[in-house]
């Protein structure tokens, strides 16, 4: 799949559920309204889903959500979709989480063919931690992490940077990391969806400045490490492992865009800060074979957006699309 920029298009994130255990004060209002059982796809419709976007030439496939694993039964569609990894039509299948139930998933997890996991993970302080998740407990993401590193699962936590909230841990979350072997990846909040209380004004960091004070006490040498995402990685000298910037804001890196995503109604979303998108569900549900789908996926591909436009200061404080970062999966 080429899009209308000459862009290969090989990398599908795929939100599984709108629902998670915790609320981040950044992600989720308390009070979310989520979709009916009625409207979101089956399992084995997900998975169809994502065979349909192997065979157009997926090569890496995002299991996100909302908490990809409070969705009942989801480790039968790792289980499927990890068979795509062993004949050689994916080369990575992985997930994003919170951690939260990855004591009980992990081995899981390596069994069908995960090797890399992104984890959530803003603060080291428990008391922070239920502060920004609202329902979460920092101890279960521990034991979690410590399952996946038993398991064999290669780490990569994911920190928004909050002012005023967790800028004061950033030293700390890279000794950490490197203590661990985790590679870090700090990401800078994007206008999604309203929150109700804060808003993004008071809670933007801009990454430039971030790296600027790390850079006082660690040594970030420049890396070419890609992982198809879009993250900048320095090599952190006085640990050996990594810490990447994922700028949306700071940093326009549209050009290299190589995703789409697919919500759990079978929503195709071309761009994740623009509005425009396509039902795949109807396609999907009309008929037994997959060229009325694969058409749709052709057609959608061919308005993917050149790019996005978050903006974050005084006169643009609003969410620059409708919906949280739960419905298109981060
Ligand atoms: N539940 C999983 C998790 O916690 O990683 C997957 C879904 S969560 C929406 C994916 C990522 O999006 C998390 O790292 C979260 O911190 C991030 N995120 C959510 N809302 C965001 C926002 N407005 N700006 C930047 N990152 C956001």
């Amino acid at each position: 799949m080429i899009d209308p920029f000459g862009r290969h298009i090989s990398y599908l994130r795929v939100s599984v559920t709108d629902r998670c255990d915790f609320r981040c004060v950044y992600c989720m209002a308390e009070d979310m309204t989520f979709l009916p059982k009625a409207e979101i796809l089956s399992l084995e419709e997900l998975d169809r889903l994502c065979g349909a976007f192997i065979r157009l030439g997926v090569r890496k496939l995002r299991l996100t959500g909302g908490e990809p694993l409070v969705r009942r039964n989801v480790m039968s569609l790792f289980r499927a979709l990890g068979r795509q990894r062993t004949n050689g039509a994916l080369d990575e299948l992985t997930l994003t989480t919170n951690g939260s139930q990855l004591a009980r998933f992990a081995d899981e997890l390596y069994e069908y063919g995960v090797r890399r996991i992104n984890v959530s993970l803003d603060t080291l302080d428990s008391a922070k931690f239920t502060a920004i998740t609202r329902w979460g407990k920092l101890a279960s993401v521990k034991d979690g992490l410590a399952a996946a590193k038993r398991a064999g699962l290669a780490v990569k936590i994911n920190t928004v940077a909050l002012k005023g909230v967790n800028d004061d841990e950033f030293d700390r979350l890279v000794a950490w990391c490197g203590d661990e072997g985790f590679d870090l990846v700090f990401i800078e909040v994007m206008p999604m969806g309203e929150m109700g209380g804060e808003t993004r004004v008071e809670q933007y960091l801009p990454l430039s400045l971030v790296r600027a004070r790390l850079q006082k006490g660690w040594t970030l040498e420049e890396s070419d490490y890609r992982t198809g995402g879009p993250a900048r990685y320095y090599t952190v000298g006085e640990t050996g492992w990594r810490v990447g910037f994922i700028t949306p804001l700071t940093h326009n890196f549209c050009e290299s865009c190589n995703r789409v995503r697919i919500t759990c109604t079978g929503t195709l979303y071309m761009c994740l800060g623009q509005e425009d998108a396509a039902d795949l569900r109807a396609p999907l549900r009309l008929s037994e074979g997959d060229d009325l789908l694969e058409a749709a996926i052709h057609e959608a591909i061919a308005r993917k957006p050149k790019g996005h436009d978050f903006i974050i200061d005084r006169r643009h404080n609003r969410p620059a699309v409708s919906r949280h970062m739960s419905v298109t999966g981060g």
